[in-house]
């Protein structure tokens, strides 16, 4: 099951993009927001729907370096066909990109995670459906390790890289039905879209210091949204004991 490959064949293209317009932070945001701090006491445990991921490969990735070091910016990767596909809740959607925030956004009851990674999919009504990975500083992650050397260091610049499995570095522990916490929010950049379905993966990943430094590099400030209120909305975990049981 972790047999994914180490290869990229190569990074073929380097590309000047013209910069995108961008919103005014603040702007189209209505509805509740994210990210969240994850706190047990707006959080219940019950049993989650199940996730299914499925993932295609080998792919063409471009990674964009969307306007480092602006902190609404990122490098987003994305594939075209997508390289992924998500079923959960009798609902099917497809990967659209996947890009990186330094630290984290989302708190667990308190703790900032040095990284998180977003997975944005999109279901054919346009309806959207995110999945967070939380990263922190340990070990190096070798399936990783690739992918960040070729991270365009430069804004408005993208690389093209040929990946044969780009979601197994950091999807595998998808297979075994990973713990989470769901909750429905917002995009965490403009226009903070909301009616998001989040899924916040409870197990981290690590990259090494070095790892991380590729990327904080290009965002020596970070690339975060602050914490946004609650709203009386309620966190569904299925992490045993993290909370009191959904329903009391
Ligand atoms: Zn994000």
């Amino acid at each position: 099951m972790h047999r994914l490959s180490r290869h990229i064949a190569a990074a073929i293209l380097i590309a000047n993009l013209a910069a995108p317009a961008v919103a005014a932070a603040g702007q189209g945001a209505s509805g509740p927001q994210s990210p969240i701090d994850i706190d047990r006491g707006h959080s219940c445990v019950a049993a989650l729907p199940r996730l299914v991921a499925t993932r295609r490969s080998p792919v063409t990735e471009v990674w964009r370096n969307t306007g480092s070091p602006d902190h609404e910016a990122t490098v987003r990767v994305a594939a075209d066909p997508p390289a992924g596909m998500l079923e959960v809740d009798g609902r099917s959607y497809q990967l659209r990109q996947y890009h990186l925030h330094v630290p984290a956004e989302h708190k667990i009851g308190g703790i900032l995670a040095a990284m998180e990674i977003h997975y944005v999919f999109e279901a054919a009504d346009g309806s959207l459906a995110v999945v967070a990975r939380l990263v922190d500083e340990g070990p190096a992650n070798a399936e990783f390790d690739p992918l960040l050397a070729a991270m365009p260091a430069k804004r408005d610049l993208s690389v093209t890289v040929q990946s044969a499995d780009p979601l197994g570095h950091v999807l595998q522990p998808w297979l075994d039905q990973p713990k989470s916490y769901r909750y429905v929010g917002s995009l965490t950049t403009p226009p903070f879209t909301s009616g998001v379905a989040w899924i916040v993966l409870a197990d981290h990943i690590s990259f090494s210091p070095a790892q991380m430094a590729r990327f904080k590099g290009l965002f020596p400030h970070g690339n975060v949204r602050e914490i946004q209120p609650i709203d009386g909305r309620t966190v569904r975990t299925d992490v045993p004991n993290f909370s009191r049981p959904c329903g009391d």
